[in-house]
């Protein structure tokens, strides 16, 4: 049985032997994220090759993800590479103090910023809320905080304040260099890092563009303004990130549940596509297993109608990526079998504006209501297939398309299996006969079985999808 949910995984130095990154395509990997907080442009360029090699050779169709660092507020390094903050002491950040300098008592930073964005009584949060500092006054470059929970803060470690309300843009000149290796290498999706309206989104959209990317864009939620702005930068978006890493340092992390529920309703309702992401298997960087609450959190995202679980460091650098990947497959499965996830009572109310829209809703509900075996999009774009897959359904979409960019787009959709696929006609009793066939060979549907095909009447049109058939498999023709 097909899995509906997708699995985005992190490449890093655990997965760089590319024997590794066919074990994950081979565990159900199905788009790969390149984290470019992390390694040089020619690693990653170089590990998006692997990937569709890797993936090609398998005949599957897996998707390439560019995630941007943004403007990701970090403390400097320190001499000894780490230093221990005792509650209570004061402890300084300098934007003018040397970057590699830091000591017990100051250390520097990269956000210029930063003391024009703080006033006495800010908190600011290191290393995902780890260490609290408050800040106590500005004196021209330097902060002047109290540490309020001490402990261990090592070099590099993020900066975020609580409540959000740090003024850097979203794309830094690093983003700018990145999107074009983005470009380049013809990335799927582009995620955009620290987004806090609509804007962001459209700007990073133009870059990509402009530089011939023709990905989708991700915006990553994860500060305090985006949950403000939400509904905007849902619909400037392709996909929604919950990145609930940050989120949670930015928000408090019991105001995440709920937020990831809500998010994940709205951009089905918008029509786009969600990724749940941030420590997600996080124990298994080091263990073999996942942790009842890790496999709960996981089942749960799929129950809340999540597209895509993600994992970061989990396959970036720990030591059981492979595992990982096995154990949201296998959690993943399970959960698709309630009935929260095959019913729908989705749309039910609402007035359609487009044929294709139509198209794809009369077919998820005859899915749902008769006995097929598969539903057939055969799509240039993925349009139709966008909007089936925010159908709860518990009916595989095979979305055959002849162009490889659209179905390595259509990897991170729910319910949504890719095949490149081309008739090489445009006889629609032979173009049906066909993509029966391809179903066939893959043993998704044998003689007897129903499917409902749904195409243009003219092959090679966007958004032109206008029919939908219900077919018996039979040796016979199927037209
Ligand atoms: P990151 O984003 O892994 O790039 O920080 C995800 C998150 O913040 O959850
Ligand atoms: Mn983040």
């Amino acid at each position: 049985m097909l899995r509906r949910t997708k699995i985005v995984a992190t490449l890093g130095p655990a997965t760089d032997d590319p024997k590794v990154i066919g074990k994950l395509i081979d565990a159900g990997l199905d788009v790969a994220r390149l984290n470019f907080s992390h390694g040089t442009h020619e690693v990653h360029v170089n590990r998006a090759r692997v990937a569709r090699e890797s993936a090609e050779a398998r005949g599957r169709t897996v998707g390439v993800l560019v995630d941007l660092q943004g403007p990701k507020i970090r403390v400097g390094k320190f001499k000894e590479g780490g230093v221990v903050l005792e509650e209570g002491a004061t402890f300084i950040i300098d934007t003018d103090f040397p970057l590699d300098g830091g000591t017990v008592e100051r250390v520097g930073t990269t956000y210029k910023t930063l003391p024009q964005d703080v006033v006495p009584g800010s908190i600011l949060l290191l290393d995902d809320g780890r260490i609290s500092l408050q800040v106590e006054k500005v004196e021209g470059t330097r902060v002047i905080c109290r540490v309020v929970v001490g402990g261990h803060l090592t070099d590099n470690k993020g900066i975020n304040r609580q409540g959000g309300g740090l003024s850097a843009a979203a794309l830094t000149d690093a983003d700018r260099e990145a999107i074009k290796v983005a470009a380049a290498i013809k990335a799927d999706y582009l995620a955009v890092s620290f987004p806090s309206r609509a804007e962001d989104v459209e700007e990073a959209r133009r870059l990509f563009h402009d530089a011939g990317g023709h990905g989708g864009i991700v915006s990553k939620i994860e500060r305090a303004e985006a949950i403000e702005n939400i509904e905007e930068i849902v619909r400037a978006s392709d996909v929604i990130m919950i990145a609930r890493g940050d989120l949670a340092v930015e928000i408090g992390d019991a105001a995440v549940p709920p937020i990831q529920k809500r998010i994940i309703r709205m951009a089905r309702k918008l029509n786009k596509i969600t990724i749940t992401a941030t420590q997600m298997m996080e124990s298994m960087i080091e263990n073999s297993l996942p942790t009842r609450a890790e496999v709960s959190d996981v089942a749960n995202a799929v129950l809340d109608g999540t597209d895509a679980v993600m994992l970061s460091a989990e396959t970036a650098v720990g030591k059981h990526p492979v595992a990982a990947v096995a154990a949201m497959d296998r959690v993943c499965r399970v959960a698709e079998m309630e009935e929260e996830a095959t019913h729908s009572e989705h749309r039910m109310s609402v007035t359609f504006e487009r044929v294709d829209e139509a198209i794809a809703m009369a077919t998820m509900y005859t899915a749902n209501h008769l006995d097929v075996k598969a539903i057939i999009a055969l799509t240039e774009s993925g349009g139709t297939p966008l909007w089936m897959s925010r159908i709860s359904s518990g009916v595989p979409i095979y979305a055959l398309t002849r162009q490889l960019e659209t179905g390595r787009k259509m990897s991170l959709f729910r319910g949504v299996c890719p095949v490149v696929f081309d008739p090489g006609t445009s006889d629609h009793a032979i173009i049906n006969q066909e993509a029966v066939e391809e179903l066939r060979r893959r043993g998704a549907v044998r003689d007897g079985d129903q499917v409902i095909i749904t195409k243009g009447d003219l092959s090679g049109i966007m958004g032109g999808t206008n029919t939908m058939k219900i077919v018996t498999v039979s040796k016979l023709p199927a037209a």
